[in-house]
C-alpha cells in the first residue's frame, strides 16, 4: 500500500525486514526485489504520491512538486544548478528516459573485483526487461534532434540513436515535468505497483530524519510525515528493521548519514561528488524548430567522448530540451534583449554538452535539512565544456543555422564557422547557466576503510546492517545517463540487505 499525509495522521511504530529510505530509482528497485523475495519492506519517501493526472505540464506548478528546492538548488558558488527530484518514483518521475549502461572502461578504472561489469550485468538485464528498454525509432526524432543529427553527419562526427524506456508516448515533450500520458516505464508505473502488490508499504510525504543505532547495528529510523502544502508536521514514526537501505540519492543520502552521525573515522561521507555538469548552445534557423515538442532527446554525438583514463575527450552531446522557462533561464540578456531572444524561441535549436567530470566536490549539511553542495569546476573540465560549446555551435551551423549563440553574459554570436573559430571561448562561473542532473559518488564503494565508505556489497563499512542502494555508491563519474545504473545498484544492495539476520 501507499500511504500519504492524508492517511498518516497519527504517530506509528512499524516493523519490517528491511526499511528503505527513498522511493527513486534505487529504492524502488530494491523494494521490488525484496518484496518479491517475500520480505516485509517499509519505504520512506519525503516527496508526494503523484499520478499522471497531477502532471499538468506547467513548469511553475511541477517544479515545486517534483524537485528539491523547487529546482533552484545550486552549488555553494551559485555557478551550477543541481536538479534532483522527490516523490514516489524519485527522479525517475521527471527524467528524460535515456538508457545506457556503464562503459567497460569505467568499470576497469575502479579495479574492484566484486563490483564490476559482471556483478551488475544480471541486474541491468532484469531492469532493462522490466522497463522495456528499446532503441528510439528514427521516425520519432523531433526537428531539434533532426537538425542536430544533420549537423553531426555533415561534419562526419560519430553519432547515433539513443535507447529509452517509454511506451505509448504521444511526444508531448514535457518529460521533465512528469508524464501526463503515463508513457514512462519508470519506477512509478512499473516497479512500485509490483512491489505494493507483493506487500511493500510506502509512506509518502514522509522523510527519514535520523537512523538510530546500538553498537554496530542500526536499530530504527525516525521519520516524520509533512503536509506538502504547508510543510507542517502531521505525525512522527519509528521504523524498526533487521536492515536499512539508504536510497535517497547522492545529495540526500550523505546528509541523512551525517545527521545520523554514523561512525566515519576518516570523514569520507559526502566528501566526494561528481555531477556531469552541462552547458548549452542555441542557434536560430529560418524554419520553425519547436524544440519543446516531441521526444526531447533521441540522438547523441560521441565524437568527443572517450572513457579511457585521462582522456582529452570527455564531452557527451545531445539535443537540448528547451521548454519555455528552462530556455528563458539559459538565453542571454535582460529586458528587451531577453524578450527578443524569447520571441525567437520557436526557431531556436539547442544542443547541450555534458562533461564526464574529473572535478571532485562535496556535500554537507546546511542546518538540519539543507544541502551545502561545494563543487568548483577544475580547469580540465572547464576546457571540456568549452570544447563542447564550440562543437555544439559548429554542429548547428553545419546543419544550416542562420546564427549560433553561446549564451554567455555577453553572448558569443557566430554566423559562420570562421567567425566561431576566431572567437575566444572560456567557461567561467556565473558567465552562463550550468546545470547538473546526475549527482553521484558521495558514499562510494571501494577497496578498503581508508579509501571508501562502502564495501563491494554496498554495505556501510562501519555498521553491519546499513546499505546504500543509489547513485551515491558509484566511485566516480559514470559518463553516461545513470538511471539504469541506479536501478541496478538498488537491486545489488538489496541482495545483501535482505540476507541480514
Ligand atoms: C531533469 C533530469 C533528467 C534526467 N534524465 C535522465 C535520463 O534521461 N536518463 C538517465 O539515465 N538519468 C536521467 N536523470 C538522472 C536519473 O533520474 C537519476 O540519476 C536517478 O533517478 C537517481 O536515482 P537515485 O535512486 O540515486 O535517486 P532518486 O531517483 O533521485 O531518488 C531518491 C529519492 O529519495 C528520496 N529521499 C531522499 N532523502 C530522503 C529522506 N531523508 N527521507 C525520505 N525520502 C528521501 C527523494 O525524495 C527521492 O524521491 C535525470 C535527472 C534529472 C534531474
Ligand atoms: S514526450 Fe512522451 S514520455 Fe515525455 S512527457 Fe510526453 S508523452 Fe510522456
Amino acid at each position: 500500500m501507499i500511504l500519504t499525509h492524508r492517511q498518516l495522521t497519527t504517530d506509528r511504530k512499524l516493523d519490517a525486514d528491511v526499511c528503505i529510505v527513498g522511493a527513486g530509482a534505487g529504492g524502488s528497485a530494491a523494494a521490488h526485489a525484496l518484496s518479491a523475495r517475500g520480505l516485509s519492506v517499509v519505504v520512506l519517501e519525503r516527496g508526494s504520491f503523484l499520478t499522471p493526472k497531477d502532471f499538468d505540464q506547467r513548469e511553475e506548478n511541477m517544479f515545486p512538486k517534483l524537485f528539491y528546492d523547487a529546482g533552484g538548488r545550486r552549488t555553494r558558488n551559485r555557478a551550477i544548478r543541481v536538479l534532483h527530484g522527490h516523490g514516489v518514483g524519485g527522479s525517475t518521475l521527471h527524467n528524460i528516459n535515456l538508457c545506457k549502461r556503464i562503459p567497460d572502461e569505467v568499470f576497469a578504472e575502479w579495479e574492484l573485483p566484486r563490483f564490476n561489469a559482471a556483478t551488475l550485468r544480471p541486474h541491468y538485464e532484469r531492469i532493462e526487461k522490466l522497463l522495456g528498454v528499446s532503441r528510439i525509432p528514427a521516425e520519432r526524432m523531433n526537428a531539434n534532434n533532426r537538425l542536430f543529427k544533420k549537423g553531426v553527419e555533415k561534419l562526419g562526427y560519430r553519432g547515433g540513436m539513443l535507447s529509452h524506456n517509454r511506451e505509448g508516448c504521444v511526444g508531448s515533450g514535457f518529460c521533465e515535468l512528469g508524464c501526463a500520458f503515463d508513457a514512462k516505464l519508470n519506477a512509478l508505473r512499473v516497479l512500485i505497483p509490483e512491489a505494493v502488490r507483493a506487500g511493500a508499504t510506502f509512506l509518502a510525504d514522509t522523510r527519514a530524519i535520523v537512523l538510530e543505532r546500538d553498537g554496530r547495528r542500526v536499530t530504527r529510523a525516525r521519520a516524520e510525515t509533512l503536509d506538502p502544502a504547508t510543510g507542517a508536521r502531521v505525525s512522527s514514526h519509528e521504523i524498526s528493521a533487521r536492515s536499512f537501505l539508504c536510497a535517497g540519492g547522492a545529495i540526500e543520502t550523505p546528509l541523512l548519514l551525517q545527521r545520523s552521525k554514523v561512525p566515519d573515522p576518516r570523514g569520507l561521507v559526502g566528501a566526494r561528488l561528481h555531477l556531469h555538469p552541462g552547458v548549452a548552445a542555441f542557434a536560430e534557423f529560418d524554419e520553425p524548430v519547436l524544440s519543446w515538442q516531441g521526444i526531447p532527446q533521441s540522438y547523441e554525438c560521441t565524437e568527443f567522448l572517450s572513457y579511457e583514463k585521462n582522456s582529452a575527450k570527455r564531452v557527451w552531446m545531445i539535443a537540448g530540451s528547451a521548454h519555455p522557462a528552462g530556455a528563458a533561464s539559459m538565453l542571454p540578456g535582460f529586458g528587451e534583449e531577453h524578450d527578443a531572444w524569447m520571441r525567437k524561441l520557436p526557431r531556436l535549436a539547442c544542443v547541450s554538452a555534458m562533461v564526464h567530470d574529473s572535478t571532485r566536490g562535496s556535500v554537507s549539511l546546511k542546518g538540519d535539512f539543507g544541502a551545502d553542495v561545494d563543487y568548483v569546476l577544475n580547469d580540465a573540465d572547464r576546457r571540456q565544456l568549452a570544447l563542447g560549446l564550440r562543437e555544439a555551435a559548429r554542429i548547428l551551423l553545419a546543419a544550416g543555422a542562420r546564427e549560433a549563440v553561446v549564451p554567455f553574459v555577453t553572448p558569443l554570436r557566430a554566423t559562420s564557422v570562421a567567425e566561431l573559430d576566431c572567437a575566444p571561448l572560456e567557461v567561467r562561473d556565473l558567465d552562463l547557466d550550468m546545470v547538473a542532473v546526475h549527482p553521484m559518488s558521495t558514499v562510494w564503494v571501494g577497496r578498503s576503510d581508508d579509501d571508501s565508505c562502502l564495501d563491494e556489497t554496498c554495505r556501510y563499512r562501519h555498521l553491519d546492517n546499513l546499505f546504500v542502494g543509489d547513485m551515491s555508491a558509484f566511485p566516480s563519474s559514470l559518463g553516461v545517463p545513470p538511471q539504469l545504473s541506479a536501478y541496478s545498484l538498488g537491486r545489488l544492495a538489496a541482495e545483501r540487505a535482505g540476507d541480514v539476520n
